[in-house]
């Protein structure tokens, strides 16, 4: 199919509250991918008491932010969790980052105070530990070519995967979920949640393409053609932090 005349529709999940260390990016790099391929992007930021019309959307994004934040949101997020689980089921693409991503999962239990429910995306379950894991990351994805990705983390949070959600991908170098398991992120279905921050899609633009073709497909139900781009300094940034020696 060409990929003129498409649209795919993006809502930016409470990006006042959940915007850290650049999360933006991730928006702004889906939106000129597709801007670049003569795709037609809406993005509709969502606020605290918006609603959310799940038909309308192929994508969602939340970024990453302090348990403050963090504790607003998962309020918030509970009104939407039956509609944003059959969005999930339809298959369509989130995408979460760090704090976003803990309350993908079932809760979020931070330091000295109340547990955050979350909405059960993903099976998963993040409590906070006693270090922080600060530093970049290089990590191994089997199903996006190159098979690396790379990013910066910063979060307390340990965040455990079970049943049948898996990780996104698995740390080379840094902590990932829990700097134990070797795990970075979680999937499930076209649910992706990662502690990836800096922001992540811009210095890795072949995932970045990969969760373009799945919410497009997710909308038109077939495989829409990506005309490749040229990625030179997407692919230096990437190779940078690839072979950074620690
Ligand atoms: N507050 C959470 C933690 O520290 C998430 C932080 C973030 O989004 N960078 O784990």
């Amino acid at each position: 199919m060409e990929t003129k005349n498409i649209t795919l529709n993006i809502a930016h999940l409470y990006p006042k509250l959940l915007n850290i260390y650049g999360d933006w990016g991730n928006i702004l790099t889906v939106k000129k991918r597709c801007e670049w391929r003569n795709i037609d992007v809406n993005i509709d930021a969502i606020d605290l008491n918006d609603s959310i019309d799940i038909k309308k959307y192929d994508f969602y994004f939340i970024g990453g932010g302090q348990d403050k934040q963090q504790t607003a949101v998962s309020k918030e997020l509970q009104k939407h969790k039956a509609s944003l689980q059959d969005a999930a089921d339809e298959n369509a693409v989130f995408l979460a980052i760090c704090g976003g991503y803990q309350l993908l999962g079932h809760y979020y239990q931070p330091h000295n105070a109340e547990k955050l429910p979350g909405i059960s995306l993903l099976d998963a379950y993040t409590e906070a530990g006693n270090k922080r894991f600060i530093g970049n990351v290089t990590a191994y994805c089997d199903y996006v070519k190159p098979d690396t990705l790379v990013g910066f983390e910063n979060h307390s949070g340990l965040t455990y995967l079970q049943g049948d959600t898996i990780p996104m991908a698995y740390v080379t170098i840094g902590s990932g979920n829990n700097g134990k398991d070797k795990t970075e992120g979680a999937r499930y279905k076209n649910v992706f949640g990662t502690y990836l921050h800096g922001s992540f899609l811009p210095k890795n633009p072949h995932f970045a393409d990969y969760l373009i073709s799945l919410a497009l497909h997710k909308r038109y139900k077939e495989e829409i053609d990506l005309s490749p781009l040229n990625d030179d300094f997407e692919i230096k940034a990437h190779k940078t932090l690839l072979n950074k020696k620690y």
